[in-house]
């Protein structure tokens, strides 16, 4: 029998490095969810919708139904990409020059709504696994597995500092922590399904447990 599970939790805490390790072990399909907020947020900054000083948010509302979001497996790296209207995003979307603006997309109600319904019909043949902030209280409130991680802002800004540093990105590590900090407080306090533990989601705390031992422990879990 195949499962649905959701994964959610504050930015950085390695949703997606435990999401694609379990999905890989089980055989079922990851679901990146924050890729296609970054997707939409880099498509309104393309547009001229959005950048620091200003956002129309009636622009992107009135075009969101230009923009088309898919995956793709690269053969290269077996690992699934994004292509916005059919060009591969996938490395623009995760510098912190869109994750600096994607938090506001992503609290805009006809954005929130265009995605979830989408990530609804990827479900819909079951066998996966899903991250992001409000899969399991929001997209599966039936998921019969959730999970929801957090880890210290230090831990996290520490984690995603790396990422960043190794893809090239000239960035300082106070940058990367102001950014995760600013973005878990929009992301939790947006009126439209704010970030939160679903009552029936299990806590991991990522900041002690290393990497193995936190996926055998969710492994299990997900086997039982
Ligand atoms: O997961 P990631 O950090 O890439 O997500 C980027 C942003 O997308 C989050 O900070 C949040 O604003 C938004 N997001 C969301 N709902 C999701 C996934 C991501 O609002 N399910």
């Amino acid at each position: 029998r195949k499962i649905i599970i959701a994964i959610d939790g504050y930015s950085s805490t390695g949703k997606s490095t435990v999401a694609r390790q379990l999905a890989k072990e089980l055989g079922y399909i990851y679901v990146d969810t924050g890729a296609m907020y970054r997707a939409v947020t880099l498509y309104a900054m393309q547009q001229g919708f959005i950048d620091e000083n200003q956002f129309d948010k009636d622009a992107l509302a009135k075009n969101l139904h230009l923009i088309n979001i898919r995956f793709e497996v690269s053969s290269s790296t077996g690992l699934a990409e994004v292509f916005l209207n059919d060009v591969n995003v996938e490395k623009e979307i995760r510098t912190l020059k869109v994750s600096r603006q994607v938090s506001p997309v992503a609290a805009i109600s006809s954005v929130r709504r265009k995605l979830v319904e989408q990530q609804q019909l990827m479900g819909k043949n079951s066998g996966i696994v899903m991250d992001g902030r409000d899969i399991g209280t929001v997209v599966f409130p039936n998921a019969e597995l959730k999970l929801f991680m957090t880890a210290t802002a230090k831990d996290r800004a520490e984690r995603r500092y790396k990422e960043l540093i190794e893809r090239g990105e000239d960035v300082t590590y106070e940058d990367v922590l102001k950014n995760v900090v600013n973005r878990d407080h929009i992301d939790s306090t947006r009126k439209d399904s704010p970030l939160r533990k679903a009552d029936d989601a299990i806590k991991i705390d990522n900041s002690n447990l290393t990497l193995v031992e936190q996926f055998d422990q969710i492994l299990n879990i997900a086997k039982k």
